[in-house]
């Protein structure tokens, strides 16, 4: 695979994030091919796809690497097979339901010397280093994460997110602490949570967080109900006054309230390019520290009921 040969992958979990960016990614990338996918009734076009891991593999042997990108509950399970499969394994995000399975699979791939990349999507979003060397430049006071969006608009009909393991919200919330966990030095630290759980639902839909990271205070509010004007932004203060802000989940970088870079988002482009540096290194990249502070958000997190969710 590393002359001429591509990386050949298949994908489990044909919904919405695969259409959207790994189908076209894959192809648009030589080095990669699509081999298959499999999904209980999905059937993106032009796609070889089975209704199981298992029917895919036995068809195409050949397939060296697996995505795996259904909702998280079920991650777990799959990945273990892929991995006893002796395939590399890219996990969508979250990388599983909890802590636990995500361990699990960490372990599972280093026993079997596959490689394995949870991804965060959001950390390979253009304007995410260069806010990170601003920071690194700097003491830090304060930061702020405003993440609103509209569930309906960007999640129609997937029923698995307001179930237990879907984690609501904080299913792009997470996306936030995936930036801000990358560009802090420190580990991140929930003090207090707040979570609006709907009546009929078992995932929080709106979230108001505390945490700090060394002496720094963050403050996230992440709603899932927001109509009109949808925010994914991390506000940044400096002791000495100077601001610092990421917009549009890190395609924008604002320093002292001008607008400094606007880069279209290539996210996916540069999460396949260093999955294929961590095969061709026979490496892992497995940090879990975003879904440790979601994990510790429900822990610690008083729980308030809102009103039922109806799509
Ligand atoms: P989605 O549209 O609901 O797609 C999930 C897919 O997984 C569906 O096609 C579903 O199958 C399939 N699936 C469910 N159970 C399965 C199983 N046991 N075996 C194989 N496939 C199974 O959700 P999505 O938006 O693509 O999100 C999937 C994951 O990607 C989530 O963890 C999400 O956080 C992440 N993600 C989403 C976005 C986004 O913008 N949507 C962005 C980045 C990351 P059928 O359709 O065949 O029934």
């Amino acid at each position: 695979m590393f002359g001429a040969k591509p990386l050949k992958i298949g994908i489990v979990g044909l919904g919405k994030i695969v259409v959207d960016q790994h189908i076209p990614v894959i192809r648009a990338n030589k080095k990669l091919q699509l081999v298959a996918g499999c999904s209980p009734s999905s059937r993106p076009e032009g796609v070889v796809a089975y209704n199981t891991l298992e029917e895919m593999l036995s068809a195409h042997p050949d397939i060296e690497a697996v995505s795996v990108c259904t909702p998280p509950q079920v991650r777990h399970d799959i990945a273990l097979s892929v991995i006893a499969a002796g395939k590399h394994c890219f996990l969508e995000k979250p990388p599983a339901a909890t802590l636990g399975e995500a361990e699990s699979i960490k372990a599972a791939a280093a026993a079997k010397g596959v490689s394995l990349l949870a991804s965060w999507h959001s950390r390979f979003a253009p304007a995410v280093e260069a806010a990170k060397s601003w920071m690194k430049a700097r003491a830090i006071k304060d930061i702020k994460i405003v993440w609103k969006e509209n569930v309906r608009q960007w999640h129609p009909g997937q029923t698995w997110i307001f179930k237990a393991g879907g984690m609501g919200v904080f299913d792009p919330g997470i996306n936030s602490l995936s930036i801000l966990t990358h560009i802090v030095p420190n580990p991140v630290l929930v003090k207090k949570a707040d979570l609006h759980i709907p009546s009929n639902c078992e995932a929080p839909i709106q979230v108001e967080m505390d945490m700090v990271s060394g002496t720094v205070p963050i403050r996230a509010e992440y709603d899932f109900l927001q109509t009109g004007l949808q925010t994914w932004s991390i506000y940044v203060e400096a002791a000495s006054g100077e601001t610092m802000a990421l917009h549009l989940g890190g395609t924008e970088l604002e320093i002292d309230g001008k607008i400094v870079m606007k880069e279209k988002e290539a996210e996916y482009a540069g999460l396949y390019a260093h999955f294929l540096d961590l095969v061709r290194s026979k490496a892992s990249d497995a940090d879990f520290s975003p879904l440790r502070v979601v994990s510790d958000a429900m822990l610690l997190g008083k729980r308030i009921e809102a009103p039922s969710y109806v799509e």
